[in-house]
């Protein structure tokens, strides 16, 4: 594959915007995709990875140049994977706060060791908008859902997201350092080995 110079991002989340744009690092001149659109695609697929190809297309086509997208998004255990691929509009599209109340709400009388979850990413990169050969890579980041939110760091459940191996939420992790143990990032990190970045 030729090497890549320029890349656009199709996220319109100013959180995973910042997230992304600090894994790529300098070797790539990324641009946010609402610099050409402002339409956001429908999220019609059954899948992140599904979505994240659907939102790279999108951004391509608008761009006319290699588009990265993310779909993620968090899995807990005893809803069966939900809120899941509906995560950012888990209540209704009411935003951040009102999804970790409706988890909160939805978990009030789960033990606490019937409470794990994991954060989901999938990564697609596209050259073009028909690519017939999208590249794409997933992570997962394993932890549990708190019985209150923690910290001010970071976006969406990170409030409600303990990380066993740090002792903390995950909105108490400076962004260095969840930078290097999310979903994002492992994913992110699949994905530049896969270029040779
Ligand atoms: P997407 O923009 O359709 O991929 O939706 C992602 C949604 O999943 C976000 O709006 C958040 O609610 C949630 N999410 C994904 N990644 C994270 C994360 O790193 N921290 C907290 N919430 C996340």
């Amino acid at each position: 594959m030729k090497a890549l110079t320029e890349l656009v991002l199709a996220s319109h989340n100013a959180g995973k915007l910042k997230e992304l744009q600090a894994m790529l690092g300098d070797s790539i001149k990324v641009q946010a995709v609402s610099a050409f659109s402002l339409v956001e695609p429908d999220e019609t697929g059954l899948s992140f990875i599904e979505n994240a190809i659907l939102k790279a297309r999108h951004a391509a086509r608008v761009s006319g140049l290699p588009a990265l997208a993310d779909d993620s998004g968090l899995a807990v255990d005893y809803l069966g994977g939900a809120p899941g691929i509906r995560s950012a509009r888990y209540a209704e599209g009411q935003g951040d706060a009102a999804n970790n109340a409706k988890l909160l709400e939805a978990l009030k009388d789960v033990p606490d060791d019937e409470r794990g979850a994991q954060f989901v990413c999938a990564v697609a990169l596209v050259r073009h908008a028909d690519d017939p050969l999208p590249i794409v890579c997933e992570g997962l980041w394993h932890g549990s859902i708190l019985r209150e939110p923690r910290g001010s760091q970071g976006f969406g459940y990170d409030p409600l997201f303990w990380v066993a191996e740090r002792n903390c939420a995950s909105a108490e992790l400076p962004a260095t350092e969840k930078n290097q143990l999310s979903h994002r990032a492992i994913a992110m990190r699949l994905l530049k080995q896969r270029l040779g970045l």
